[in-house]
């Protein structure tokens, strides 16, 4: 019989599976804080629970906890690229950085990527598998165990679309922001997309506090076809129109990420284009100096070219900021040191 997975549960459903052992629900109120709180790594730690009731959880449910294989520290910010490995030994990649609004950490939501943007290295290796509940909180449980030090905001922004592992996401924003749990506030937390319509729809109706991003990186249909192939499937102005809706329904900013490639979506005309694409909707864009990858010839424009686009987009009244790039001289764009460690392993 395969066990069930404890951490992936809130409160009330595991009141419900002790019930189901013979259990006093109540007993939930004081397991729940080991695993959310206090973060415990076996049933042994759990020292006010009886033996009989231990014995019963180790052989009816799995405890997920992630292993930590890497980790590259940051001598410039203090930037921590951590590689964990899941209880089944897949890979993946979680980020901590220091801000002067607090400790943020961005998680992986998948195992591998489906969506196949060019210019990112989580997509060269293809999709293997989503992650649970308890796999995303892990990553955040473990790096605040390894720090010593409160995360406050988390990113959903590693490999992986969130909006591609939806049900999964939905609990584990819920019990990151659970106030018996570690509670992160959901103002602090980030989903970044690559733009799932539907599923955005269904996100604004979830009467969730959290900043939806959303990852447009080209002006036009075309542009972004090229460096996206679900734009093929959502067009660029149905994205946009997802995001004003989110707007509409939520009271929530929305993020827009964009990309800067050398070349390919960082001309004058390209930052008018994406001025007029958004202008009136309550956003925030955020331009990311493409981080380039080895396979690809992907480059970052000059600082001038940046700072011209910024300027420009200005002129729309748009809040721009460029994204100071943390952990410079750590590996790289995001995603490359799960491939690595997989190329090692001849995995991929
Ligand atoms: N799938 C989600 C979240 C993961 S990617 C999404 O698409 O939003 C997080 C962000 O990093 C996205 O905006 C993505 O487009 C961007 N990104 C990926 N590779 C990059 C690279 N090499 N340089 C700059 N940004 C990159």
């Amino acid at each position: 019989m395969e066990k069930a997975d404890i951490k992936s549960w809130n409160q009330k459903e595991l009141g419900g599976f002790l019930a189901s052992l013979g259990e006093k629900p109540f007993r939930a109120k004081q397991i729940y804080p080991w695993l959310h709180v206090k973060h415990a790594e076996t049933f042994e730690e759990m020292t006010d629970i009886s033996k009989k009731l231990k014995e019963k959880l180790i052989n009816t449910c799995e405890l997920t906890v992630l292993r930590q294989e890497d980790v590259q520290c940051s001598e410039i910010d203090g930037t921590r690229k951590y590689l964990f490995a899941l209880p089944d030994g897949n890979v993946v990649e979680s980020v901590w950085m220091k801000y002067h609004h607090g400790n943020s950490v961005c998680i992986s939501s998948q195992a591998g990527c489906r969506m196949g943007c060019r210019f990112c290295a989580s997509a060269l290796g293809g999709f293997v598998r989503n992650l649970t509940p308890a796999e995303m909180l892990d990553q955040v449980y473990q790096i605040q165990k390894d720090t010593g030090e409160r995360v406050s905001h988390v990113v959903v922004m590693g490999t992986g679309e969130p909006l591609d592992n939806y049900e999964n996401l939905l609990k584990f924003i819920r019990l990151i922001s659970d106030e018996n749990g570690i509670n992160i506030s959901q103002r602090n937390l980030t989903v970044s997309t690559c733009g799932i319509v539907p599923a955005m729809y269904r996100l604004a109706e979830e009467k969730l506090q959290i900043t939806l991003a959303l990852s447009l990186h080209a002006s036009s249909q075309e542009k972004r076809m090229e460096l996206m192939p679900v734009a093929k499937k959502y067009e660029i102005h149905q994205v946009v129109k997802a995001c004003r809706d989110y707007f509409a329904k939520t009271g929530r900013r929305i993020t827009f990420e964009y990309s800067l490639v050398e070349g390919v979506n960082d001309s004058n005309e390209d930052a008018g284009r994406l001025g007029a694409l958004i202008r009136g909707i309550n956003c925030h864009v955020n331009l990311i100096p493409v981080n380039p990858i080895k396979e690809r010839d992907y480059r970052q424009p000059n600082s001038e070219t940046i700072l011209n686009f910024k300027n420009k987009l200005e002129k729309y009244g748009i809040n721009v900021t460029i994204r100071r790039e943390m952990g410079r001289d750590i590996d790289g764009a995001c995603g490359q040191l799960r491939k690595k460690f997989s190329e090692r392993q001849g995995k991929i």
